[in-house]
């Protein structure tokens, strides 16, 4: 049989290429200051009445925003006043009560992206983004990749595992870490980055889907954005222990081979609380914090969320 779907997930654990820093794209781009209205110049001269007083500052027509516009990367901001829907590339993006909201995209994305907003008045707004390319990391083997895919025995015991991981990431609970500045999680050796991927003879594998932080076995790490416990799980097979933090709005965190857990499904969690221990649970070749980000269904990468230093 092939390996579908879970390959994605193999990966997660199978797949930590140890490779060394490299610069990363940080294209930034500044928010966009809403254009006001020029204040009233000089006094009007005598018996000239005085211009009608403009309104009072407005919420903007247009988008407003900030972020990492890269490959794995996100954007943050303001929807148009009198937004009621908002879309990025025809899909449904959440917006919040004040009109805020947070889009990404996904390792593979291409090289644009368009924020549409439907307002209450029947018109639209749109915002087209670019989005730059990322030098991935692609080490070539000169060996076959690895075929067979995994056996009946061990999918009975993955396929539970997989319905547990998807569920919790389609919950919706609310959080509102995304709106925060992340922080890392635990500072240390990067021994894996996002997207890293190896070419076997022509033949690409799966990418690298997280970023692997190794300051030792047994060092606590923290959750780096407020958040809710969507997962806490022992011992899966490829993860070990695993968990899932739902940052809302779409964004989640999952932490991958903890020693040990110290919170469970349902806690509310806030920046900088003690989630756990590291280690090496699951499929994993040393002790490390495998620290994946999803919005969606796109992959992001963790280091274009927090300050740039690997500590
Ligand atoms: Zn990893």
């Amino acid at each position: 049989m092939r390996w579908l779907a879970p390959a994605s997930l193999a990966v997660l654990a199978s797949a930590c290429a140890v490779v060394p820093p490299s610069g990363d794209p940080q294209a930034e781009r500044s928010p966009q200051p809403a254009s006001q209205p020029a204040a009233a110049a000089a006094p009007a001269p005598v018996a000239t009445p005085a211009p009608s007083p403009t309104p009072a500052a407005l919420p903007p027509a247009r988008f407003v925003y900030s972020g990492e516009l890269t490959q794995g990367g996100w954007v943050r901001g303001t929807a148009p006043i009198g937004t009621t829907a908002l879309t990025l590339d025809g899909e449904p993006v959440q917006m919040a009560a004040d009109g805020s909201f947070l889009a990404a995209f996904d390792r593979d994305a291409g090289g644009t992206a368009t924020l549409a907003a439907t307002r209450s008045d029947g018109t639209t707004a749109t915002q087209l983004l670019t989005i730059s390319p990322r030098d991935w990391q692609i080490e070539h083997i000169n060996a076959a990749r690895r075929t067979g895919g995994p056996s009946e025995s061990f999918m009975q015991r993955r396929r539970p595992e997989l319905e547990r991981i998807y569920g919790a990431r389609a919950m919706e609970t609310g959080a509102e870490g995304w709106r925060q500045d992340f922080i890392w999680p635990v500072r240390g050796r990067i021994s894996g980055r996002f997207g890293s991927q190896r070419i076997y003879r022509g033949e690409p594998g799966s990418y690298h889907t997280g970023l692997d932080i190794a300051p030792g076995a047994g060092t606590p790490y923290v959750a780096p954005a407020d958040g809710v416990v969507v997962l806490a799980a022992d011992d899966f097979s490829l993860e070990g222990n695993l968990l899932i933090i739902d940052h809302g709005n779409g964004l989640n965190s999952a932490f991958l081979h903890s020693q040990r857990l110290d919170v469970k499904q349902g806690d509310r969690v806030t920046q900088g609380q003690q989630l756990g221990l590291i280690g090496s649970s699951g499929r994993a070749t040393g002790p490390h914090l495998h620290w994946s980000l999803m919005w969606g269904k796109a992959r992001l990468d963790p280091l274009l969320f927090v300050a740039p230093g690997d500590g």
